[in-house]
């Protein structure tokens, strides 16, 4: 996997040291509160402080605390100048108030990697900041015993004092994968996408299941295709609400297809050209792949540039 590769895809590439071995080290963390930035999470969406022309994500402790009280707390880690990043989540019923104010702007994360209203090295920090605060907000009870967690390691763990359980922040893997069959690949309709929108197959990866086993069951649940070579090509941390998705091309030894009709709308085989018009947004009936933000983009790109060479 190509470090370029990896950069190219919107919320990877973290330009923090996340301190793991230190959340522990509460002198340490409270240092970093001094001059930190802070990305403060209001139900889905982000406050973003307005800046001249832009807007930055990472606020300061002045900012931040204006905002209103932080429900939870974490330490994404330290930048090249030491500074603290932290995650703060507050009540979503603040949101009309901050929006009164001429100060900040509250956006959700699609939108400002849509819009670009952020630097980029930013988006990974704001991602890192999604993901964990949903983990926060639904694991306020132990899933052993029931009683009250509490935060500890800087926001990395919840610890139940009853049983004594640690829980610690999960994320969610899942396959999203381009089934290739000479020069053509399969593209698909969720009946949930935009209209328009033609995407890679996905699904989640099942306990007991390897990458390649779950690549291989979801294709030929969804599409009916047996499926030859697996090839990995890149993953991307996807914060909706706590998922990485995992990029793979998979091999097609059958043209003809099955649709499972709950799960699709439609699915078609499409050329390496039809592919090139999606992506820039020149097809004649208006369809389009998803945008550069999302790995499926990537998927399709690479396809466009390798073909079946892909799995080399
Ligand atoms: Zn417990």
């Amino acid at each position: 996997m190509s470090s370029s590769r990896e950069t190219q895809l919107t919320y990877a590439g973290s330009m923090l040291d996340r301190l793991s071995e230190q959340r522990g080290d509460t002198a340490l963390v409270e240092s970093l509160r001094a001059n930190a930035r802070n990305f403060v999470l209001a139900g889905e969406s982000f406050v973003l402080a307005k800046r001249g022309e832009g807007f930055d994500a990472g606020l300061t402790n002045d900012e931040a605390a204006s905002t209103g009280d932080a429900l939870e707390t974490a330490l994404l880690g330290k930048d090249g100048k030491s500074r603290g990043h932290f995650a703060h989540a507050i009540s979503p019923s603040r949101i009309d108030g901050i929006k009164a104010r001429g100060d900040f702007i509250v956006v959700d994360l699609r939108s400002i990697a849509l819009q670009g209203l952020v630097p980029p090295e930013d988006m990974s920090a704001l991602a890192t900041s999604k993901a964990l605060l949903f983990w926060h907000e639904r694991h306020r009870f132990c899933s052993n015993c029931g009683k009250p967690t509490r935060p500890a390691q800087a926001g990395w763990r919840r610890d139940c004092a009853a049983c004594g359980g640690q829980h610690f922040p999960r994320t969610d893997p899942c396959v999203i994968m381009l089934a290739v069959r000479g020069e053509h690949c399969l593209l698909a309709r969720q009946t949930r996408f935009p209209p328009g929108m033609w995407s890679a197959l996905a699904g989640f990866v099942e306990p007991g299941e390897s990458i390649e086993e779950a690549v291989r069951r979801e294709a030929l649940e969804e599409a009916g295709i047996p499926a030859g070579r697996v090839a990995y090509f890149a993953s991307q941390p996807w914060p909706f609400p706590m998922s990485i998705m995992i990029g793979c091309f998979v091999e097609a030894k059958t043209e003809k297809l099955k649709i499972d009709e709950v799960e699709l709308e439609a699915a078609r085989w499409v050329t390496k050209d039809e592919c090139s018009l999606l992506l820039t947004g020149k097809h004649p009936a208006r369809f389009f792949a998803p945008p550069p933000l999302a790995i499926a983009h990537h998927l399709i790109k690479g396809f466009v540039e390798r073909c079946a060479e892909v799995f080399d």
